[in-house]
């Protein structure tokens, strides 16, 4: 008999669940009405108590283990956290948002337990097993994974499973807190410095993915670059839609190479933007590609995006007409320029 252990954590605020653990307690809840198993919730924060209250509706044992030094991730206390919280469950399926929080001290965890992991779960079903899906070779392959080992951490992709969303302090859950034995800490944390909002391009929550191509940087038919606006257009797509930024390998590599010459290039853009085989899979509901002509961005990097286009010049590229629902053969920079346009109009 299966007794399964969400592990959670709070967000910034530390008094509320990350949107990935309210997604892991969506798995959780599903996946202990499929076995008939009990389900607890551990949850790990500054003040893990009143981020209890929205999980209390699922009817789990709550368990929480509160801390000053929980305020921000780190190695040792988050590993002391989360094995007091396991240890605690005594649980023999553990499942966790692939958050980076906890993918930094999960395996660790594990190890500590005597137990097994695996990463970048999809989906999980149970037959007469329980039955983990995954992707293998740059998301090309889909596996089903199962073990008979136990405990069995399982960290979950985002994305994968809707956010809990029950009644916040309904039912008649009891949350119980656990006593974290914290090792001795070298660091002090004085303050944080995050760049500006607009600075940050990568937005894993937003609904639309932009994909810039190199084409953005090429010499367009005037015969002239037009790179400074090429950023400019991106840039105010982005802050009017709330877009986040897909880059392909070409026009990324530009950067990492320095591009002289000819070939400028758009500086906010890194290779932490660069989707496809060598670059990340993410998940949104729309994409859509610009001045993007390679099959790795669109038939790797777009394996997750749920509503297709494409902005091209190229009538004949086959990777957007067979990877895009809708393909306009038009110029990015005017079809971006009026987008922008009525968006402001409205007060996007
Ligand atoms: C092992 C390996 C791994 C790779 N991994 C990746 C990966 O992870 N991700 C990735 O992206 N690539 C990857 N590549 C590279 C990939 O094969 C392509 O070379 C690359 O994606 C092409 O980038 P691009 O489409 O932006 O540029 P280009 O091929 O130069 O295409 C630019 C396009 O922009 C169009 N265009 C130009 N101006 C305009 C305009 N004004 N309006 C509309 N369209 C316009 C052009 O018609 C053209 O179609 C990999 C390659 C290899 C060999």
């Amino acid at each position: 008999m299966e007794t399964i252990l969400v592990l959670t954590h709070v967000d910034e605020s530390g008094a509320a669940l990350t949107k990935a653990s309210l997604e892991a307690v969506t798995a959780g809840v599903e996946l202990a009405r499929e076995l008939s198993a009990k389900l607890t919730i551990g949850i790990l924060g500054v003040n893990a108590t009143a981020a209890a209250a929205a999980v209390t509706a699922t009817g789990a044992r709550i368990l929480t283990a509160s801390d000053a030094a929980f305020a921000q991730a780190r190695y040792a206390t988050d590993a002391a956290g989360f094995e007091a919280l396991a240890h605690a469950a005594q649980a023999s399926l553990v499942l966790a948002p692939g958050s980076a929080r906890v993918a930094r001290v999960a395996a660790s965890v594990a190890h500590r337990l005597g137990g097994f992991i695996d990463t970048h779960i999809t989906s999980l079903s149970s037959n007469d097993s329980v039955d983990a899906t995954r992707w293998f070779y740059r998301q090309r392959v889909e596996a089903v994974v199962n073990r008979e080992g136990r405990p069995w951490f399982l960290l979950l992709d985002a994305g994968t499973h809707a956010a809990y969303t029950g009644e916040a302090g309904a039912g008649e859950a009891t949350v119980e807190a656990v006593a974290v034995t914290l090792p001795a800490t070298r660091t002090t944390v004085e303050g944080l410095r995050s760049p500006l909002l607009d600075a940050q391009t990568i937005r894993p929550d937003a609904k639309l993915l932009l994909v810039a191509g190199a084409g953005w940087t090429k010499k367009q038919p005037d015969g002239k670059l037009h790179v400074a606006e090429a950023g400019k257009e991106i840039l105010d797509f982005l802050r009017l839609t709330g877009a986040s930024l897909g880059s392909s390998k070409s026009l990324a590599d530009q950067k990492a190479e320095g591009a002289g010459g000819e070939q400028s290039v758009l500086p906010f853009l890194t290779h932490m933007n660069q989707i496809g085989q060598t670059g990340s899979t993410p998940r949104h509901a729309k994409g859509l590609s610009t001045c993007c002509h390679g099959e790795e961005p669109h038939v790797v990097g777009w394996r997750f995006i749920g509503d297709r286009r494409a902005i091209s010049l190229d009538p004949n590229c086959g990777w957007t007409r067979g990877k895009a629902d809708v393909v306009y053969i038009a110029d990015a920079f005017q079809v971006i320029a009026k987008v922008n346009a009525l968006l402001e109009a409205r007060g996007a």
